[in-house]
């Protein structure tokens, strides 16, 4: 950081820091990730770090400094229009840093640091909107005009949670209302910048999620971006408790880890099938509804398909129920239908969802069983088509097969075969029994 900086200054340019780095400095807390803001145009800010990369109109370039993480370098700028209430239609570079504050989110927000002395970290705050005493009284206020700060990008609603509930700050009763007239409008955000806010939100190694997600319910915000959990509010839950299936849900991703942000968004989703399936009575299905819910909602919030197979696999296998009398075989398909990778993440999410519930897994016939039991049969046969005493080769040499679907699909059938038998896991016996079960070559 002091390099990046030092490289502007010694070019003759200005250049402080911006930001939640700032912020954070003042809090005491180390900064997530340096901001600096520079007047330098966004050409000689690339042309001075070789290998930067510039990858938009605003004025963002990242540089890679020796030995460090990468670094943002904004040039300073001033913003006009939005018309599309999503973006600028003006960009206006060369102007003054006091201008380029202007156009920040919140007063915590929109400080600066100008160092006057890299070596000692001598250096001048500059705060123009009362940053450094909302920080102080904890206060998350508005730049400017609050009403307009949110017509102008209404991701800045979602913002105005994470920092809210993240930085323990109250909002100011004015930015508060604006926020409120505001959130029907956070449907015309873009589902990536949707999705990256809400990952943030659950993946705050100290606040609760359940309280940005109530902050965002009360203000209206939830039934604008996630309408599908919204609906939960209300739905009795199906066991004599307390609360209804969206206090359950916000309890759930409250017990699952900060560091796996995906994992809580499973807990957050994985009971959406209890709004439609409530005319039973019992929510026969929810889990199947449900995943066909979270599908798409994550596809909305353009979520990586990875993410999207990984929970929509937890929220359809959420409601597996073990019992001591499983045979051997039974279990064998249990982790044949989950998937041995995905085990940690269902015994994690079923752990969560327990605890939202108040309920105690059981000694006997609990999960640190079934894990037990798991470990026992892993040991013992096959679970896997790796694991398998042949390979799709010996498929091909043994039955004259080339190459093709046909070679997975028979070492599937083989699996499942020794999922029941595990004796049949033998070379011989697993060729004999492809040769049965091989197409007939016409
Ligand atoms: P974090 O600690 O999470 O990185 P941050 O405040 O640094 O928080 P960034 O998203 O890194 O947040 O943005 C850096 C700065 O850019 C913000 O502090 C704010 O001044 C400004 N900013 C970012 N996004 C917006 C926005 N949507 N509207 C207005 N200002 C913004
Ligand atoms: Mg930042």
């Amino acid at each position: 950081m002091r390099e990046v900086l030092a490289t502007l200054t010694d070019a003759g340019h200005e250049a402080v820091l911006v930001g939640g780095s700032v912020r954070d400095l003042l809090r005491g807390q180390p900064p997530g990730d340096w901001d600096v803001a520079t007047s330098a145009a966004p050409e000689a800010v690339a042309g001075l770090f070789p290998g930067s990369t510039w990858l938009n109109r605003f004025g963002t370039v990242t540089v890679s400094p020796s030995r460090a993480r990468p670094i943002e370098v904004t040039s300073y700028r001033s913003e006009t229009g939005y018309r599309d209430r999503r973006r600028p239609d003006e960009v206006r570079f060369g102007v003054a840093l006091e201008r380029d504050l202007e156009r920040r989110d919140f007063t915590v927000n929109a400080m600066a640091w100008r160092p006057a002395d890299l070596e000692t970290g001598d250096g001048e705050l500059i705060d123009p909107h009362g940053g450094r005493a909302d920080l102080a009284a904890g206060i998350l206020r508005a730049v400017g005009d609050p009403a307009s700060r949110f017509e102008e990008d209404a991701l800045r609603v979602l913002r105005a949670v994470r920092f809210a509930t993240g930085l323990g700050l109250q909002l100011e009763p004015a930015t508060a209302d604006a926020m409120r007239a505001a959130a029907p409008t956070t449907t015309e955000v873009s589902g990536e910048r949707v999705r990256d806010e809400l990952l943030r939100i659950l993946g705050d190694p100290v606040a609760l999620p359940s309280r940005a997600l109530r902050l965002m319910l009360d203000a209206g915000v939830l039934a604008a971006v996630l309408p599908e959990l919204a609906a939960l509010a209300g739905v009795p839950q199906g066991k004599p408790l307390s609360g209804d299936a969206l206090d359950h849900s916000l309890r759930t991703v409250d017990a699952l880890p900060a560091g796996d942000p995906v994992l809580r968004l499973a807990g957050l989703l994985h009971d959406l099938g209890k709004a439609v399936t409530l005319a039973d009575g019992h929510f026969i299905g929810h889990e199947e509804a449900g995943a066909e819910m979270a599908a798409a909602v994550l596809d909305r919030l353009r979520l990586p398909h990875a993410d999207v197979a990984r929970i929509t696999h937890l929220v359809r296998e959420h409601m597996f129920a073990y019992a001591p009398d499983w045979t051997d075989a039974a279990v064998r398909r249990f982790v044949r239908r989950v998937g041995p990778d995905a085990l940690d993440d269902l015994f994690a999410l079923r752990a969560a969802d327990n605890l939202a519930s108040g309920v105690a897994e059981p000694a006997r016939g609990g999960i640190d069983e079934l894990r037990t039991r798991i470990a026992e049969v892993a040991a013992a046969a096959p679970l896997a088509t790796h694991q398998l005493a042949i390979d799709g080769f010996d498929l091909q040499a043994a039955l004259g097969l080339p190459p093709s679907p046909e070679i997975g699909r028979l070492l599937g059938e083989l699996l499942e075969a020794t999922i029941e038998d595990p004796a049949l896991n033998e070379r011989e016996a697993l060729l004999d029994l492809a040769r049965r079960l091989a197409a007939p070559v016409d």
